[in-house]
């Protein structure tokens, strides 16, 4: 897809609340929250805050790895307060091939049932 990095998303929505979302974690830099259509009976996005052109992990600078780290670590956070003690599943979709279709970065935590791999 040839989205432009900075195009607005339904996450800016969501992160300034101007459409419901049911969210279980937020920082000054990380909100996390249900997805709406959810592929386990856990499935929860993370998103930074801020985009800074961070459309998707392809589109990554040097300038991000921070807020990279920091999804990831938030991402176990929020796996351990979900109860998730036997395992989860992180995901970044990128791209067509990838089936991305929301074009703001974002990590997927799935759990609550046995993954599979490799997926399809
Ligand atoms: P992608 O396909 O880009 O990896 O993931 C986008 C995810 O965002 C999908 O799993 C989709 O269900 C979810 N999603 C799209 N729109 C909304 C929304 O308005 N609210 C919530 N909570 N999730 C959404």
């Amino acid at each position: 897809a040839n989205v432009p990095a900075d195009s607005p998303t339904i996450f800016d929505k969501i992160i300034k609340k101007e459409i419901p979302a049911n969210i279980v974690y937020e920082d000054d830099e990380v909100l996390a929250f249900r997805d709406i259509s959810p592929q386990a009976p856990v499935h929860i996005l993370l998103i930074p805050k801020v985009k800074d052109g961070l459309s998707g992990v392809s589109k990554a600078k040097e300038r991000h790895v921070q807020i990279l780290g920091r999804l990831m670590y938030t991402a176990k956070l929020v796996a351990k307060q979900e109860g998730l003690e036997d395992g989860f599943r992180l995901v970044i979709n990128d791209g067509l091939n990838g089936c991305q279709s929301v074009y703001h970065l974002h990590i997927h935590l799935l759990g609550g049932r046995q993954m599979n791999w490799p997926p399809g």
